[in-house]
């Protein structure tokens, strides 16, 4: 898969998009996919199917493409490598992405996550190959149950990758990330209603992971506030999912997020790849994303921008430098802008543009940091629209946290089936906490 269609699926149903960049070879997306698999698992054309060997070749391809990109990481094997190119396939080590201070402490909560269970067993005996262990697999599998949305789920951005964890327990982020075995993060859409009543969320999740793997293995972590984050009154709504099976970490990371009428939650991987989104230009009077696009590409391309870039490469050993500089560059050749529109109030159009590009291949947070910020700080302008002003965490999205899009335009509630919330029941919720809160002064007057 080219590295610069990673994130198909980012863009929002109300966006249009412009890509500097054009597309580089065949893309194999997430319904060709699902029509393949189908085929698999259908009967109609059995009789076409002769020799017993037949549905092999399909079986394979489909369980080693349908990786999302979310779950694809670069192998990196050299530990002073920060950047090295896309490669879709999960490393057996990952980097310590989570380098934030959380992570410096020395002291360890014992006992958060049950050790008496045993690391689960490698589903694949030993004497199977590769492609008979899949195609038991498949035929073992019918899939998640039905009541979960089947969709193309839209992209969901953080504002940087150790986000998940901000206002978490440190001890138990140590904890976590010491456990060992395929773990994943679980995030609970409304994180109001999280923080609201964590049990209730918990065991919704946590059922709906059993439900969904068919397997009694998987247990569920609660997040913890650290004292910092109980004083301000913060609640980490992440979870962490263990003891999970490759297969079961993969199918729970294949659709992302997961949506009935009991509980919408995303999952992520535990050591998340840098985001794609970037930050906002506001400002300019124009609903055309090219004429946009075409400003931050020519920013992107200056000479100052050319000379910050050789300052990144240069600060790698020399041995890597080529490998970062070409790295560097299909990052800024991946980038997009997409248009939101929206509005203020009295109706009032006012667009925003947002700018992405392929964090994926950027490995270490420190380099993507480095890059998004510098970038960010680039005056956009043109003769014609003015200067724009841009904002790295321009929104928060009620409804899927997404930091790339109001609640008004967030796309998970046009997703047919949707189980999920909706802006109009976060707005009843939001008014009913209020009209309590009232209720509750009123009585201590
Ligand atoms: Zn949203």
């Amino acid at each position: 898969m080219p590295a610069n269609t990673v994130s198909e699926g980012a863009t929002l149903n109300t966006t249009t998009v412009a890509r500097v960049a054009a597309t580089s070879g065949p893309v194999e997306t997430q319904k060709n996919i699902k029509i393949r698999r189908k085929a698999l698992h259908s009967t109609e054309d059995a009789d076409d199917v002769r020799p017993i060997i037949v549905p092999v070749l399909p079986t394979l391809t489909v369980i080693t493409v349908s990786v999302p990109a979310e779950a694809m990481r670069v192998g990196n094997t050299d530990a002073n490598t920060s950047i090295s190119p896309y490669s879709p396939s999960e490393p057996s080590g990952s980097p310590p992405l989570f380098s934030s201070p959380l992570l410096v402490h020395s002291s360890h909560s014992e006992g958060t996550i049950p050790t008496t269970r045993a690391p689960p067993k490698p589903d694949t005996p030993s004497l199977m190959g590769p492609v008979e262990a899949a195609i038991r697999r498949s035929m073992l599998r019918h899939g998640p149950p039905k009541k979960y949305t089947e969709a193309t789920m839209p992209a969901i951005y953080d504002a940087y990758p150790s986000a998940p964890l901000q206002h978490m327990d440190p001890d138990l982020v140590d904890t976590w990330e010491n456990y060992p075995g395929n773990k994943l993060l679980a995030h609970p859409f409304d994180g109001k209603a999280c923080s609201r009543n964590l049990d209730g969320v918990k065991f919704k999740i946590f059922s709906a992971v059993l439900e969904i793997t068919n397997s009694q293995s998987p247990g569920l972590s609660p997040p913890r506030p650290s004292a910092a984050a109980i004083e301000a009154g913060f609640t980490p709504p992440c979870f962490l999912i263990y003891d999970l099976t490759e297969d079961d970490r993969q199918l729970l990371l294949e659709r992302s997020v997961w949506s009935s009428t009991n509980v919408t939650f995303h999952v992520t991987s535990f050591h998340p790849t840098c985001p794609d989104f970037l930050f906002s230009i506001k400002g300019f009077g124009t609903n055309r994303t090219e004429d946009v696009c075409q400003i931050v590409h020519s920013v992107w391309h200056d000479d100052e921008t050319e000379s910050f870039l050789d300052s990144i490469t240069e600060s790698f050993p020399r041995g890597e430098r080529a490998n970062a500089k070409q790295t560097i560059s299909r990052f800024i050749a991946s980038m997009w802008v997409t248009l939101l529109p929206v509005k203020q109030s009295g109706n009032i159009l006012a667009p925003q543009f947002n700018v992405y590009a392929n964090g994926s291949l950027i490995l270490r947070q420190a380099v993507w940091t480095r890059l998004r910020e510098y970038l960010a700080d680039r005056v956009y302008a043109s003769s014609l629209l003015g200067n724009g002003t841009t904002e790295i965490t321009p929104f928060h999205c009620s409804i899927c946290r997404s930091v790339d899009h109001p609640m008004g335009l967030c796309p998970f509630p046009d997703i047919k089936g949707w189980n999920g919330p909706s802006m109009r029941r976060i707005i009843e919720n939001m008014k009913a906490s209020r009209s309590k809160t009232r209720g509750t002064v009123r009585r201590h007057t």
